[in-house]
């Protein structure tokens, strides 16, 4: 039996793992990643693929300048008892960061979701737009999927 070493073992190839990988490889580890189906991509390869990151380059460029106090609020108040201050801070703080690191150093692009509005629209301290909630990934420049698909990754071994 081969025996393979890495600094990194991945198990999964959904948005989590594959972004955990990219990211690793980038700094320098190597990197396995083991997928137990036998196609790359799980749930996110048929997901809508929009992310909530506010404060992301995408908005900023548009020149929405959010007050970064507001998604805390809005979270507290979605979420109650649940809110994990450190948790939402960790998340807060990064959220933007990932995304400028995933279009500075990857083929990952992004389109911008300023004018989608935010699903709970009634939580105090939402927005009637969310103007920086998005970033629609286009997964299919980054992660191996079948020619003109995002809906369905090819089949391929892990690497
Ligand atoms: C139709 C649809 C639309 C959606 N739209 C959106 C959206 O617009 N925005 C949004 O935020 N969310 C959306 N979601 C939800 C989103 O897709 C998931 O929350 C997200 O993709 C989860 O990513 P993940 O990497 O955690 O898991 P997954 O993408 O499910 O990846 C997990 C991977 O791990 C593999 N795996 C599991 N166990 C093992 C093991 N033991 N060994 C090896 N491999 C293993 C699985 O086979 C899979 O490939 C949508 C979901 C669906 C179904």
């Amino acid at each position: 039996m081969n025996k393979i070493t890495c600094d990194l073992l991945v198990v999964g190839s959904g948005a989590a793992g594959l972004s955990a990988a990219v990211t690793a490889a980038h700094h320098g580890l190597k990197v396995v990643l083991v997928e137990k189906d036998a196609v790359f991509g799980g749930a996110t390869a048929w997901s809508g693929g929009w992310m909530w990151v506010p404060g992301n380059p995408l908005a900023r460029r548009a020149g929405i300048d959010e007050d970064p106090q507001q998604p805390r609020t809005y979270l507290k108040n979605e979420l109650g008892d649940r809110y994990d201050a450190s948790r939402v801070d960790a998340f807060l703080d990064h959220c933007g960061p990932m995304v400028a690191f995933f279009e500075r150093h990857t083929a990952l692009q992004f389109v911008d979701g300023n004018s989608i509005p935010d699903i709970h629209g009634t939580v105090a301290a939402t927005c009637s737009t969310w103007p920086s909630t998005a970033g629609r990934c286009n997964w299919s420049t980054a992660w191996p999927l079948s020619p003109g698909s995002r809906s369905r990754p090819r089949r391929s071994a892990c690497s």
